[in-house]
């Protein structure tokens, strides 16, 4: 009997990756440690992101982000112990910020994004989910106009992706939303976002899909990889259990390197810690999705709870958290919604997958074709999962992609961190 395809870890990217490649009739098994809360997956702002199309780092970085650190309630945080370390992740990302490789970015996000809703629907369809997706605008709030004016690249690149936005001064804003406070007094309203109403629902569902098409899930970590000759054959679990593979996928989010690089590939992943907080009696529940753009974190009304989600914080994978990061997305919170009841809150902190030039990496490993690299969606792996997953279908059984994936090689780091 043939090895079936070995998916490590079960955070969107691996379960949609184990999704697509079973409806191409392939075995597939998943492995995970089985704790959902672990995975980015689990808590994060659960937007299809469709307007999302400018990486993290552009020409302007190296001038805001100083005044980001110095911010208390600031979208960006760094542990300076963790520094030394985090040097040369920071080095490519300012690279990645020049305004030619933004371009050429932003052109495969753009690839990416084109297809979320299209590769999302199968899916859905399938695991009876589609409830759990709601269309809906997103607004993007300013303290006023000028803010907006600021970020002018930034939308001149939304626009040329053909996002189709509308601009709410503060009246409209408010008709809109009345329980915002005076604080904001101008938003962009984008069309074509959908909203995930709890993401862990949906992490369920499509597991309780693939599971319902024969998938097998088996609980533990995996620590090792066996040979036979130059072909990788299989996982070892922690504790020693070995599973045999004819294919294996590295879905591991952000712990991905430290597998990868037991294949002799470096790759420059780094947790971008982010941090939410649930609010099970907020008191005011505001009509529509919505993100502060100098804060770094979005509102989400998710059934009659709300989320707040957000903030970048640099402090490797193993740092435990610092709460403080949460309580200042309570701080935040309060300045947009007067009215708002932040008492019973709930907190979690999980770890974005993060490559310094926010694309993901889905290639095969350089020296183990049967291997399969699917990580490092940053920001964006939920908005990713449904396609990557496809993307990973495809390599998995030797298809032509209809996308280039050029951009999403794992050869892109070889070479010194400043060529
Ligand atoms: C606050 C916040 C808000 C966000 N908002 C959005 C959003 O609105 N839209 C969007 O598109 N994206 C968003 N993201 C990003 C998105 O959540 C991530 O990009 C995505 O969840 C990554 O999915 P993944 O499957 O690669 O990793 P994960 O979800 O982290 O899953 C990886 C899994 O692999 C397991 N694993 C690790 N090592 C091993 C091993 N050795 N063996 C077996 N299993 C292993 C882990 O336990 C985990 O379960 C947000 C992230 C955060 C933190």
């Amino acid at each position: 009997m043939t090895a079936p395809v070995v998916v490590i870890g079960g955070g969107f990217i691996g379960l949609c990756s184990a999704l697509q490649m079973q409806r191409r009739g392939l075995a597939v098994m998943l492995v995970d440690p089985g704790d959902p809360e672990r995975a980015a997956s689990f808590g994060n702002a659960g937007q299809f992101a469709v307007g999302e199309v400018v990486p993290l780092s552009g020409p302007d970085t190296p001038a805001r982000v100083p005044r980001w650190l110095m911010d208390p309630l600031g979208p960006l945080a760094i542990r300076w112990r963790y520094l030394p370390r985090l040097a040369p992740w920071l080095i490519r990302l300012l690279r990645a910020g020049r305004m030619d490789r933004v371009e050429a970015i932003s052109a495969a996000m753009v690839s990416l994004n084109d297809r979320i809703h299209l590769d999302y629907q199968p899916l859905l369809e399938a695991a009876g989910a589609g409830a759990l997706v709601q269309p809906g605008p997103h607004l993007r709030l300013y303290p006023s106009r000028k803010e907006f004016e600021a970020e002018g690249w930034r939308w001149q690149m939304r626009v040329k992706a053909g996002l189709n936005f509308e601009l709410l001064d503060r009246d409209a804003l408010h008709a809109l939303e009345p329980t915002l406070g005076d604080g904001i007094k101008f938003a962009v309203a984008s069309a074509d976002r959908s909203s995930v109403i709890e993401p862990v629902a949906l992490m369920r569902a499509l597991e309780a899909c693939f599971r319902g098409g024969g998938g097998t899930v088996v609980a533990g970590t995996v620590t090792a990889f066996t040979h036979d000759g130059p072909t990788v054959s299989g996982v070892a679990l922690e504790g020693g259990r070995v599973l045999p593979a004819s294919r294996i996928v590295i879905a591991a989010g952000a712990w991905s390197h430290r597998l990868a690089k037991l294949l002799g590939d470096r790759l420059p992943l780094e947790s971008e810690r982010g941090y939410h907080v649930v609010l099970s009696d907020p008191r005011v529940m505001p009509r529509h999705a919505m993100s502060h753009t100098e804060r770094g974190f979005a509102v989400l009304p998710m059934g009659d709870r709300l989320r707040l989600a957000g903030t970048v914080e640099l402090a490797s994978l193993d740092a435990p958290p610092n709460w403080d990061r949460a309580r200042k997305l309570i701080e935040g919170a309060r300045e947009l919604f007067p009215g708002i009841n932040t008492g019973g809150a709930t907190f979690w902190m999980g770890h974005r997958p993060g490559l310094p030039d926010s694309l993901p990496v889905i290639d095969r490993a350089t020296q183990a074709p049967n291997v399969i690299y699917a990580f490092g969606h940053g920001h964006m792996g939920l908005s990713w999962g449904a396609t990557t997953g496809r993307l990973v279908a495809d390599l998995a059984t030797d298809t032509a992609s209809n996308l280039d994936l050029t951009p999403f090689r794992a050869t892109r780091f070889q070479g010194p961190v400043w060529a």
